[in-house]
């Protein structure tokens, strides 16, 4: 059986082919077959850059796929050419501004804060506060990664218990450029290694679905045409098993990298994410070092211009 539905935000989720629907697209959809449910990033012209409403819609598709006792595997994909180019820093769409009704923990609303506590408040909820909620997600999350995994986008695969790339995808956390230490979800020592992590970050480059199985960061490279067949086919296999068995599996293994120093070593660099932000601030002009998707992109020809 098939249930197709989308997630709108903080609104509740309504039948696709509604009215309200189609005045403004779904930033997510939720669909459910059988036991599997598949949620995707549906910002495609945007390349599924984040911002807070799909970021809240996001945990509304989580929270419903981890309550309904028919879905044992949830599967993250991204509409349109690619998973996803990293949290919005220029769309149309950017809605730092806005309040939204926070879930992933009780720091107050960011919106109208001075300085450094708007940005912690906001950041520790809507990045980090919303990735580490969806890593404790008691059922096996799979990562559908294709074309461009940035920054932001990094996040969200990381935060799945295993990724599938296709042989298009692409990865790369070049948010050194702004003077910052990476992304807020700072996993990278832990899922590359922090050799490779630093030469990831050092570099700022992009490196293929070939380089990041090397490394150890994703499960398997397929083809694009095939990516989506193989990852409900892994999600079926894995739906065999006892959902109790997969929920404590997930979380001994989630507990060792506990161990290995994730969760605190994710918090003492978030302090360094957000002096990074505060210089930044202090002597430019924001707190992105003056950078935009378009410099930055900029930037990035030119690094390649000379390699
Ligand atoms: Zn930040």
């Amino acid at each position: 059986m098939t249930e197709r539905t989308v997630q709108q935000g903080t609104a509740p989720a309504v039948t696709e082919g509604d009215s309200a629907v189609a005045a403004e697209p779904p930033v997510v959809l939720y669909e459910r077959t059988g036991a599997i449910a598949r949620i995707t990033m549906n910002r495609p012209e945007y390349r599924n850059a984040q911002n807070s409403k799909m970021t809240y819609a996001l945990d509304d598709a989580f929270y419903r796929a981890a309550a309904d006792d028919d879905v044992k595997v949830i599967i993250l994909a991204g509409a349109g050419k690619h998973f996803s180019a990293g949290h919005d820093i220029g769309t149309p769409g950017r809605d730092i501004h806005r309040s939204f009704e926070r879930r992933a923990g009780l720091w107050w609303d960011h919106v109208g804060q001075p300085g450094a506590e708007s940005r912690f408040a906001r950041e520790q909820e809507v990045y980090l506060g919303m990735c580490r909620r969806w890593r404790e997600l008691p059922k096996p999350t799979i990562a559908q990664v294709h074309g461009a995994c940035i920054a932001g986008g990094l996040m969200l695969a990381w935060v799945c218990d295993l990724i599938i790339a296709s042989d298009d995808t692409f990865f790369a956390d070049p948010v050194v450029r702004m003077g910052i230490p990476g992304v807020e979800y700072f996993a990278h020592p832990w899922v590359m290694g922090p050799r490779a992590a630093k030469e990831f970050l050092f570099l700022g480059e992009r490196i293929d679905a070939r380089r990041a199985l090397e490394l150890g960061m994703i499960n398997r490279v397929v083809p694009r045409a095939s990516l989506e067949q193989e990852v409900t086919s892994i999600a079926e296999r894995i739906a065999t098993m006892p959902r109790l068995g997969l929920a404590l599996t997930k979380k001994a293994v989630n507990q060792a990298e506990d161990l290995m120093g994730l969760q605190s070593g994710m918090d003492s660099v978030f302090g360094l994410h957000h002096l990074a932000h505060a210089h930044n601030a202090e002597v430019g002009k924001d707190s992105l070092g003056g950078q935009d998707a378009r410099s930055m992109r900029d930037a990035r020809r030119a690094s390649e211009a000379s390699a």
